[in-house]
């Protein structure tokens, strides 16, 4: 098995300014661990993506704008976000990322990729760049894949709501997408109750967690809520927002996760799509050491190894209740669109 690792030296150029957490040394980390798995990575550089795959999802008069902000040198977008002078050209770099794993995958290169890339990505919607994302690079690749016919599976795994990847996609037919994430916390949206509109009702899974959650229940509320609707949208691709601040260490956020959760969440969804079709995007994650075992972990589980039980954190205690509440609003929220709930 091997994993094709995509990242770009210009990605550490994108400037967020002093003390900022989505920082190039996240970058620095996690390429610093990759040794270990010596035959196992295939490293490549990226390629821009072209001008049409970035309009394909988000408004030319936006992406416009964004290029202008750099040229004149930079500045800041939101609270969160800012971007530099070089800041449009290695946004285009990231969501390139992606697209050169894909066609990578479909040379038949590497079993899984996974791309490190910054900007991230997950909360950029079609006209508005925030919370540390540009452009976003999992929704440009998913948008690729569907124009070919393809059946995409998303799963986020950040802690965050992937509001942007959500509001692309809400009422797309052929992209499904599954995000846990941690609620209350920024950017507020992701209620359970939100499950899509017109052709995409049912596609939109959302997992609301309340804090210090763990990630057994976490998995387990992802195999009890999304499992059937997954098998039966019968995905082709899968890509995942990888985003590894949930992880208990994370000064950003107060989810329970190990980085062995994060071998798990990626086994897990793996089992739904075919080998060579699975790209892992970096989205968060702001403690150094947190992000650089957690990425370990996820790669290994890309590279189907197995861990041994005494590697894995001892299985805690399910929260089933919150697991069956969750259960119940959904179903009552695809009721309401007259869609019978998938059973169990
Ligand atoms: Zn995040």
């Amino acid at each position: 098995m091997t994993v094709l690792f995509g990242t770009h030296p210009e990605y550490l150029e994108h400037d967020t300014g002093l003390y900022h957490p989505e920082s190039a040394s996240r970058l620095e980390v996690i390429t610093s661990v990759l040794d270990r798995f010596g035959d196992g990575i295939v490293r490549f550089q990226p390629t821009p993506a072209s001008a049409a795959a970035v309009t394909g999802v988000h408004n030319g008069s936006h992406v416009a704008e964004i290029r202008q902000l750099c040229l004149m040198g930079g500045g800041p977008i939101d609270a969160d976000t800012q971007v530099g002078y070089q800041s449009y050209d290695i946004a285009l770099l990231a969501a390139g990322a992606g697209l050169d794993a894909i066609a990578r995958l479909q040379r038949g290169e590497g079993d899984a990729a996974f791309v490190a890339v910054r900007p991230p990505g997950h909360h950029a919607t079609a006209d508005t760049s925030m919370g540390f994302c540009l452009f976003n690079n999992i929704a440009i690749a998913a948008k690729t894949l569907v124009d070919q016919g393809e059946r995409v599976l998303i799963v986020d795994i950040d802690a965050h709501h992937g509001n942007g990847t959500q509001d692309i996609f809400y009422g797309e037919q052929s992209v499904l997408y599954v995000s846990i994430h941690q609620h209350p916390l920024y950017p507020g949206t992701g209620r359970v109750s939100d499950v899509g509109v017109s052709r995409g009702v049912g596609l939109t899974i959302n997992i609301p967690l309340p804090p210090r959650t763990s990630g057994q229940t976490a998995l387990a509320a992802l195999e009890s809520i999304a499992s059937s609707s997954i098998t039966s949208f019968e995905p082709t691709w899968m890509l995942i927002s990888a985003g590894f601040d949930g992880h208990r260490a994370d000064p950003l956020t107060d989810l329970g996760y190990s980085s062995d959760d994060f071998f798990n969440f990626t086994r897990w969804a793996l089992q739904y799509v075919p080998k060579q079709r699975t790209v892992a995007f970096l989205e968060g994650g702001y403690d150094l050491a947190a992000l650089a075992e957690s990425t370990v972990a996820a790669i290994e589980a890309l590279l189907g190894a197995s861990r041994k039980p005494d590697q894995l954190v001892p299985a805690g205690s399910v929260d089933k209740d919150l697991i069956a509440a969750l259960s119940r609003m959904r179903s009552a929220a695809l009721r309401h669109h007259d869609i019978d709930p998938p059973s169990h």
